[in-house]
């Protein structure tokens, strides 16, 4: 193939594509406004591969809950409520998904995406000098008891009807497996086949680095429009220059919907706003990434650090950072792992990009020859990149997927 494909937003998702479109023989432009691939979403996320993570936020029963969870500083969920009267419309949208039938549509998806994460970002990294990053892992949900497990079978059995399986480890079974957590926390489901990315700016940085040693080019300027003449893409417009291609990837993250809008498609993308709190040189670390259940955050065993990520906060793309998530992060800390030490502390806020019905988008753009969408990922974009980069260059490439894009198509929200 001769195509130049030019691809907007040099995060995870971007890079990837990037890597296996060249792989597909197509000449490619990464375009990003920020210094350096990696700085978005895809710095600070919590680094796990997580082939599990199907279920998504919008579970039955989230409608009753959500407000109580919303006054509650012990809760996982957080709102900028001046931002409340933007986000309502959308919001509308996202909760009406909260039934048992989107809930099993929406997994399905998922796993179909994430399902192979491990090998897939094992194909991803092949002989680009990124595998460093790359750890193949067992991932734990961590809880006080089965009860608490219990309360979450609805999401438990839609794993499993998915083909997820797990081993049970109760009391002292947890504990000789991993003595690093507090008695109070006596269950936990243990997954194989999952995997852990131990610096995951520096991994993105890894394989953008690798797309400009194979003879692409990583270009620092903010994209404003794509360049269309009778249906089809010439080109992008930033900084006041036009960059001739004849294709283009949207790949911003979560700063997608404006030029979805110039490309015709009227995305209604959200940020779920996320944090991480990094301890430097902690005394010890859990053996395996912990998904600490009731707190809805992992903590992440990383390059001389210990990385906790998640929380979800709904605050749109330009407020500040809470102080709030931060302080619960802490708390839930303190009750997992009391005994913990560590130098120093690191926080960080990022906007997880999100569509209301929780699939993203992937697969071409209506009525715009050579343009395609790559976005919209929430909390598995780490985990689906890999596999979202590989099916965008069978497309590219005039190739048949090897899974059907149709739950991923932007043809949804131009009907
Ligand atoms: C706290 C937290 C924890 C998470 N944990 C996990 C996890 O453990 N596992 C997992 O799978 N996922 C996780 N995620 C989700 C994951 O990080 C995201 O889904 C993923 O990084 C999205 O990647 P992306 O490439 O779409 O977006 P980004 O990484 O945000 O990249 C988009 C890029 O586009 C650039 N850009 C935007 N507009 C323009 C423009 N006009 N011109 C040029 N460049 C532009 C931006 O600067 C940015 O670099 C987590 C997210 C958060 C916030």
């Amino acid at each position: 193939m001769s195509a130049h494909v030019a691809i907007i937003g040099a995060g995870i998702v971007g890079v990837s594509t990037a890597i296996w479109l060249q792989r597909a023989g197509c000449r490619v432009t990464l375009v990003e406004r920020e210094a350096a691939a990696g700085e978005g979403a895809s710095y600070g996320n919590g680094g796990v591969l997580a082939s599990c993570a199907i279920v998504p936020v919008t579970v039955p029963g989230l409608i009753a809950k959500a407000p109580g969870m919303l006054l509650s500083r012990d809760e996982p969920l957080f709102l900028k409520w001046r931002y409340l009267p933007r986000l309502a419309p959308w919001l509308r949208r996202f909760l009406s998904h909260a039934n048992a039938g989107d809930t099993q549509r929406i997994a399905a998806g998922l796993a179909a995406l994430i399902g192979d994460s491990l090998a897939e970002h094992q194909a991803l990294a092949a002989g680009t000098g990124a595998e460093r990053w790359l750890v193949a892992n067992d991932y734990l949900y961590l809880y006080r008891d089965r009860t608490e497990f219990e309360a979450e079978s609805f999401a438990w059995s839609l794993r499993a009807a998915h083909g997820i399986g797990w081993d049970e480890l109760e009391g002292m079974d947890f504990r000789s497996f991993d003595p690093v957590f507090s008695p109070e926390f006596a269950f936990a489901i243990r997954m194989g086949n999952h995997g852990r990315i131990t610096d995951p700016g520096a991994y993105v940085k890894a394989l953008a680095a690798q797309v400009v040693a194979r003879g692409g080019r990583l270009i620092r300027t903010e994209v404003s429009d794509v360049v269309q003449e009778g249906g089809r893409v010439t080109g992008l417009r930033a900084g006041g220059e036009t960059l001739p291609c004849n294709g283009v990837v949207l790949a911003a993250g979560a700063w997608s919907a404006g030029l979805a809008r110039r490309m015709g498609v009227r995305v209604p993308l959200e940020s779920e706003r996320g944090y991480h709190l990094e301890l430097i040189e902690p005394s010890f670390m859990p053996r395996v990434p912990v998904m600490i259940s009731a707190g809805k955050f992992v903590i992440t065993p990383m390059e001389g650090r210990l990385r906790l990520a998640g929380i979800v906060e709904f605050g749109g793309l330009s407020a500040p950072p809470s102080q709030a998530p931060l302080a619960l992060l802490r708390r839930h800390l303190r009750q997992a792992m009391p005994r913990l030490r560590w130098k120093a502390e690191q926080s960080w806020m990022g906007h997880r990009p999100t569509l209301p019905d929780s699939l993203p988008v992937i697969g071409p753009v209506p009525g715009l020859a050579g343009a395609w969408m790559a976005f919209g990922h929430h909390h598995i974009g780490l985990t689906g990149a890999a596999r979202t980069g590989r099916l965008l260059a069978q497309l590219i490439a005039g190739q048949e997927p090897d899974i059907s894009l149709a739950p991923y198509s932007p043809a949804r929200f131009t009907r």
